[in-house]
């Protein structure tokens, strides 16, 4: 392959040797506005055609469609649930394994507590909902501490439906008595 260089050469002095033939064309060439309105011609022709085209393949082969449609959602949805999988294990990893609150250790029970009960603003503020986009916006601010902890479910609604959980109120209650 020549080099940029000798390309223009070459092509430089082929438009020498063969002025004839450019003098030709340019004669013969259909002006900016003929061709403009023909590019466009055709390709509405074009695009009827193919509209045409994909109705008739769409109708001829609905139902093998339809099942690749349904196969391609089912793989996605796997995909999604085994990444979102993957992703609350490393979150729950970062939070230390357990329920601040009382051990409990069930993977599936877990979940992330706003310390100081501000989950609303937050997910306003960091523009992420619950579920999968908070736990992706974690992992992108690199597991803050400050206002998280890892709860399971029943002492993170405890605390928000009563403002504390009963299990803290038992031990509390221990310690007064
Ligand atoms: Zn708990
Ligand atoms: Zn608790």
């Amino acid at each position: 392959m020549p080099d940029t260089r000798d390309r223009r050469e070459y092509n430089k002095k082929f438009r020498e040797t063969h002025k004839e033939y450019f003098i030709a064309y340019e004669r013969n060439r259909p002006n900016k506005v003929e061709r403009l309105a023909k590019a466009r011609e055709w390709g509405k022709l074009n695009k009827e055609w193919r509209k045409h085209y994909n109705d008739a393949y769409r109708e001829a082969n609905l139902e093998r469609l339809r099942a690749f449609d349904r196969a391609r959602h089912a793989a996605r949805h796997e995909y999604r649930l085994a990444y979102f999988r993957k992703l609350k294990a490393e979150v729950i990893r970062e939070y230390g394994s357990l329920c601040k609150c009382c051990g409990e250790d069930t993977f599936e029970f877990m979940s992330i507590d706003h310390i100081n009960n501000d989950g609303a603003r937050h997910r306003e503020e960091a523009k992420c909902g619950g579920g999968s986009t908070f736990y992706l916006w974690l992992k992108r601010n690199k597991f803050p501490k400050d206002n998280f902890q890892l709860l399971c479910f029943n002492c993170n609604y405890a605390k928000h439906r009563y403002g504390i959980c009963p299990h803290q109120r038992v031990l509390g209650a221990e310690v007064s008595a």
